[in-house]
């Protein structure tokens, strides 16, 4: 269990200790693309995908997910329990966009016959690689806790999806990340935003996500506020 009281600042958050238990994970207005090559900030970033965020662990807890989410801090700040966390980024896909489209001979938007779930070993100097169960298991995280991991993403799948179909828009695909709490249970971690998930507006299929900045394809405050405007 991470016990140091130190301030660890990602590219986008910052997490600060609170006590024992609880971490304030603190979102910034920076915004990174391509392992940090691009690099811009954009006002009320922060702000956006901590509300965002906040509002769709709500709703993940309402449906029997367990997250690390406790509260609303303040404008761009999230109260969250802390955890050990594991070193994996769990990305849950429905429809092809991104990097599958490099891998594998699928057309960009062509709907998945069944979510595909992946692995990746997060590293940024390493460029966070694709790994497997072997990989894991090497790395020392058990295939209970894999399975259990790809489970809860699943069911996440199920509930954002559906949660946002009635609001018109399709969710192409999105990252989560998990720890262990004190207890031995897995917890949904970090955040759920624009920045960690793909939405298309069903009707024109533009995005409103971080894709708006990765390729240049419009103002990120507007769609960020758009797909906000969508949830509340
Ligand atoms: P892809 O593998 O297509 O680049 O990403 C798949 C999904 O996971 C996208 O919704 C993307 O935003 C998210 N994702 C994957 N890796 C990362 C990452 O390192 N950081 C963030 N913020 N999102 C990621």
């Amino acid at each position: 269990m991470v016990k140091a009281m130190e301030v660890y600042e990602g590219k986008a958050k910052k997490m600060i200790p609170l006590d024992e238990k609880k971490l304030i994970m603190e979102f910034k207005d920076d915004a990174t693309a391509f392992n940090g090559e691009k690099k811009a900030q954009f006002k009320g970033k922060g702000w956006l995908n901590a509300q965002i965020s906040a509002k769709l662990f709500k709703l993940l807890e309402e449906e029997g997910v367990k997250t690390h989410f406790i509260g609303v801090a303040g404008e761009n700040r999230l109260i969250v329990e802390r955890l050990e966390m594991y070193p994996l980024e769990v990305v849950v896909r429905n429809v092809v966009a991104g990097s599958l489209k490099k891998r594998l001979p699928f057309k960009e938007g062509t709907e998945l016959p069944e979510p595909i779930v992946e692995l990746y070993y997060k590293d940024d100097a390493m460029g966070d690689p694709m790994i497997n169960h072997h990989h894991s298991r090497a790395l020392g995280i058990r295939e209970d806790e894999l399975r259990e991991m790809e489970r809860i993403a699943l069911r996440v799948n199920e509930i954002l999806r559906e949660y946002f179909e009635k609001r018109g828009i399709i969710l192409v695909d999105f990252k989560l990340e998990f720890g262990k709490n004190e207890r031995g249970e897995i917890v949904l971690a970090d955040e759920i935003s624009p920045d960690t998930c793909r939405f298309w507006d069903a009707e024109t299929r533009e995005s409103l996500d971080k894709d708006v900045f990765r390729f240049d394809r419009g103002d990120l405050i507007s769609a960020y506020e758009e797909l906000y405007r969508r949830l509340s």
